[in-house]
């Protein structure tokens, strides 16, 4: 290859970090590293379900790709209108069916490793993958200049690159640097605000995650509606679960969630009962616990017979205290931007927070790709990618939320226009599409004299 454009590194190898690493590949003259903390890549052991929007995003990057894909799930993507989920009122008893949500265009869901090994094994050998690299910081010399930004991982090593990426979870160690670099200079007030926004916060919601073998379901019950009818929620007063079938029906994803209203914002106290995950022989973090199928369960157990049927098959679990993002003032800075989860790790009551990161992925790799953006350019072509990205995962992490108080009956609406309100809230995820945002985003790039603050 002659000299490259330019060299861009990705820090972090999830689904973000992966589907940009694809994204950029259709550009020859970008190179492209990724580093990752993890040993191996990996993903945990649950499922998850990319909506119409995000995947008319990933056909972007090629049908032997989309095959792929669709294959691991074992069904194809309709964009005919289909029964989506089935919602059941369950605290009690005997429950109930409240609504049956219809989507234009069907869920893909996945096992998460199936996944990521299909993005990993489409990496072309141009893209170069660092394993064990775990950022610590970065500088950035001159955010206009051209001289190379420097990033320094834990282990003591350094590597250079041209623009930086942070796709690094809601973890994310780009994101405090680049919070310090844009409150540079702005007066205390603005400075706290922006230094405020550094660490992810606790949400209040404590979900529960795992498989269960379908096999093992179906001898207890074979007509269990997770068969018949796919994905369910079980609703319940401040906790509820779903489950749906994945890996070609081989196991049924389970997760759970309690919502602790009181307890958003607060430092979370990890239960001493529960002990911490670890991974690589190190404890994983103090937000992920390993959970007894006894500790599972308990959250759900005045829930109908239906839900426990599924419930008595969990063998064991994971418990996560999840953690949001506050908005970010802005995802990107001189050669630097976010992307996912490190931009704007949401609540996950609308399965898109991986979605976002690949509609964030594509923009990305849009705006860096075009011909028009070069090394001097690039400050605006992430700025470009902000200004049409920031808004619309902000309200998408809004509307997650809502989706949250109303599964958990937290709102003042009566169960009889739960269905709707739902429904409403969500349907952006299958009655709209990226693209208006991409043609925007080559009309700003090629016009270079538009103003866009
Ligand atoms: C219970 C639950 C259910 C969900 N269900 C869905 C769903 O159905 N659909 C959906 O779209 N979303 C769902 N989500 C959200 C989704 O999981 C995340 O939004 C998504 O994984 C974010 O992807 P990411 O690539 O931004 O970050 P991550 O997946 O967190 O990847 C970050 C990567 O960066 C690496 N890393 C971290 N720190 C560093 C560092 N300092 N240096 C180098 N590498 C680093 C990590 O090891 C990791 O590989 C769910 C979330 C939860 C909690």
């Amino acid at each position: 290859m002659s000299t490259p454009k330019f060299r861009i590194a990705i820090c972090g190898g999830g689904v973000g970090g992966l589907t940009l690493a694809l994204a950029l590949s259709q550009y020859p003259d970008i190179v492209v590293d990724v580093y990752e903390a993890a040993q191996s890549f990996y993903e945990i052991g649950a499922g998850f379900g990319i909506w119409p929007r995000a995947f008319k995003v990933l056909r972007k990057l090629g049908h032997d790709f989309e095959q792929q894909l669709v294959q691991r799930c074992g069904y194809n993507f309709t964009e005919e209108y289909v029964p989506g989920i089935q919602h059941r009122k369950s605290d009690q008893p005997v429950g109930f069916h409240l609504f049956d949500m219809v989507t234009k265009g069907n869920q893909l869901r996945f096992h998460r490793a199936d996944f990521h090994g299909v993005l990993l094994s489409n990496l072309p050998p141009s893209c170069k993958t660092h394993n064990a690299k775990r950022l610590k910081s970065y500088i950035q010399p001159d955010r206009s200049r051209k001289s190379p930004i420097t990033l320094i991982f834990r282990d003591g090593s350094t590597a250079t690159c041209d623009i930086l990426i942070g796709a690094d979870g809601v973890k994310s160690a780009v994101r405090p640097c680049m919070m310090r670099e844009l409150a540079e200079g702005m007066d205390p007030d603005s400075k706290q605000s922006v230094l405020s926004c550094s660490n992810p916060i606790w949400s209040g919601v404590t979900a529960y995650r795992t498989l269960i073998s379908a096999e093992k379901l179906r001898a207890r019950c074979p007509d269990h509606r997770v068969f018949s009818g796919g994905f369910t929620q079980y609703l319940g007063k401040d906790a509820f679960f779903l489950g749906y079938p994945i890996s070609l029906g081989k196991y049924i994803n389970i997760a759970g969630f309690t919502l602790q209203s009181d307890l958003v914002n607060t430092a979370y106290e990890a239960d001493a009962r529960i002990p911490r995950r670890s991974f690589e022989g190190k404890a994983d973090s103090d937000w992920v616990g390993e959970l007894t199928a006894e500790q599972f369960v308990k959250p759900f157990k005045n829930f109908e017979k239906d839900a426990q049927v599924l419930l008595e098959c969990v063998e064991k679990g994971t418990l996560w205290a999840v953690h949001t993002v506050k908005t970010l003032p802005s995802t990107n800075f001189g050669r630097v931007a976010l992307l996912g989860d490190a931009a704007h790790a949401m609540l996950p009551f609308q399965g898109a927070g991986a979605s976002q990161s690949i509609e964030d992925a594509y923009l990305l790799a849009t705006v860096l790709g075009h011909k028009a953006t070069t090394l001097d350019t690039v400050p605006r072509a992430l700025a470009i990618y902000d200004k049409l990205r920031r808004p619309f995962s902000s309200d998408v992490a809004l509307r997650s939320r809502l989706n949250g108080q109303l599964f958990a009956f937290q709102t003042d609406v009566p169960l009889h226009e739960l269905g709707n309100t739902v429904t409403k809230n969500w349907e952006w995820a299958w009655l709209t599409e990226l693209d208006g945002a991409l043609e925007e985003a080559v009309r700003l790039v090629e016009n270079s004299s538009i103003n866009i603050s």
